[in-house]
């Protein structure tokens, strides 16, 4: 099954050093060689298979990127030491002074300062759009466009672009389309749906854990090697090199993704029916009221469900840290940002994760100060979860 992610991962060939069933960890910054030529040749990326220095790549951060790589069913990839890393270099790499980046109106609050106030230092000019309105992105681009920049699932809105339809606008204007996939590792794959670029934090549901910070980027063969060049890199040049024991633990992690991700998907979906039909305002793309309900079926690879993310509208701030504190006191999660972790974690987007965009451009975005963003955890029972949760809505006079 080719174009199944989960059988891509399991199939793509694992290192086997020394006969462990798990690969060998590479635990050098720097490789010895048996010649001088041979040393002289790697600085211009012409010694295959030798190792020079691990800034530029090891055994193990080779063999997590090929992991990566095989899961969005890119031809290459590189792993980084955060996912706003894998996003800085990629866009630094496609952007020049004068390009224009074409980005989602609604992204992670980080990305969103990176592209609205970083990138602009250094010319590079973003024109934040509805990427759900293609006409709108279609107004956007001009011919300096560098890339068009959007989330699978947007952050924490749960918003879905129409992949396709955008990599189609990006091809006619040779931009490059950039996909931030972290919300929806193995539900969607952009790569196959036109995207140039995938994107991670492997912080999140890849790693999860929620004991290390890393990313990825999945691309081209041409743009993993642009990203590497010892002369004009960002991957290189900037040098945000995840540590080989992280790699190693984030790669055992991978082979359990399929997993987890449909067990986060069958407790969030069974708690967004709960909560919808206790009337309160729930966003979950398993929902049929989800606006891209149905686009989310098209896009989607088969058996993953809608994955861990659910938000609920209690329209206030002061509602959301009230229902927040209940839920955290009677164990059905931890107020904490970030996603993937085994037990549930929330935290209202607007005062937090989102808080970079600022107060009038959330109302403009439709982004509620009362949005309670959840990252469902895999609890065995969710049910019982549910009466807890239940009970703290009861005394919290929201039902
Ligand atoms: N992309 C999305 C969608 C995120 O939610 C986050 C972090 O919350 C990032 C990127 C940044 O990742 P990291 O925290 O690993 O740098």
């Amino acid at each position: 099954m080719q174009d199944d992610p989960m059988s891509r991962l399991e199939d793509h060939h694992v290192p086997d050093h020394e006969g462990g069933v798990n690969p060998a960890i590479s635990d050098s910054s720097t490789f010895a060689f048996s010649r001088p030529d041979l040393l002289r040749a790697a600085f211009h990326d012409e010694a295959p298979g030798c190792y020079l220095y691990s800034r530029a790549g090891n055994a193990t951060l080779r063999t997590l990127a090929d992991a990566m790589a095989a899961l969005e069913g890119s031809e290459a990839a590189h792993v980084t030491a955060s996912g706003m890393s894998a996003i800085a270099i990629t866009l630094m790499q496609l952007a020049a002074s004068g390009s224009r980046i074409v980005a989602s109106h609604t992204v992670y609050g980080g990305t969103w300062a990176l592209l609205g106030n970083l990138l602009p230092r250094f010319g590079v000019e973003t024109r934040f759009a509805d990427t759900n309105d293609l006409e709108e992105v279609r107004e956007a681009v001009n011919g300096d466009t560098a890339a068009i920049y959007c989330e699978t699932l947007s952050n924490p809105m749960l918003r879905m672009p129409a992949i396709g339809a955008l990599a189609q606008i990006a091809r006619e204007s040779d931009a490059a389309l950039v996909v931030d996939n972290t919300f929806a590792p193995l539900l969607v794959s952009p790569i196959a749906l036109g995207a140039d670029v995938v994107v991670h934090s492997l912080t999140k549901f890849i790693n999860g854990a929620s004991d290390c910070i890393a990313g990825a980027v999945c691309a081209s063969d041409e743009f993993i090697a642009t990203l590497g060049d010892v002369n004009a890199g960002t991957a290189m040049l900037i040098g945000p090199v995840l540590d080989s024991l992280r790699a190693q633990s984030i790669y055992k992690n991978l082979a359990t993704l399929d997993v987890r991700m449909q067990r986060h998907g069958e407790n969030a979906a069974f708690l967004a029916e709960r909560l919808e039909e206790a009337g309160l305002e729930t966003v979950y793309p398993g929902l049929a009221s989800h606006p891209e309900h149905d686009l989310f079926d098209s896009q989607a690879n088969p058996g993953y469900g809608y994955g861990g993310m659910l938000g609920l509208d209690l329209g206030t701030v002061e509602a959301a840290e009230d229902l927040a504190m209940r839920l955290q006191d009677a164990g059905v999660g931890l107020l904490a940002v970030s996603l993937g972790h085994a037990r549930t974690l929330f935290s209202p987007s607007g005062s937090s994760t989102s808080s970079e965009i600022p107060p009038e451009m959330q109302n403009q975005i439709g982004l509620s100060p009362g949005l309670l963003r959840f990252s469902i955890g895999l609890d065995a029972d969710i049910e019982a979860t549910w009466e807890r949760f239940s009970d703290c809505l009861a005394d919290a006079n929201l039902v």
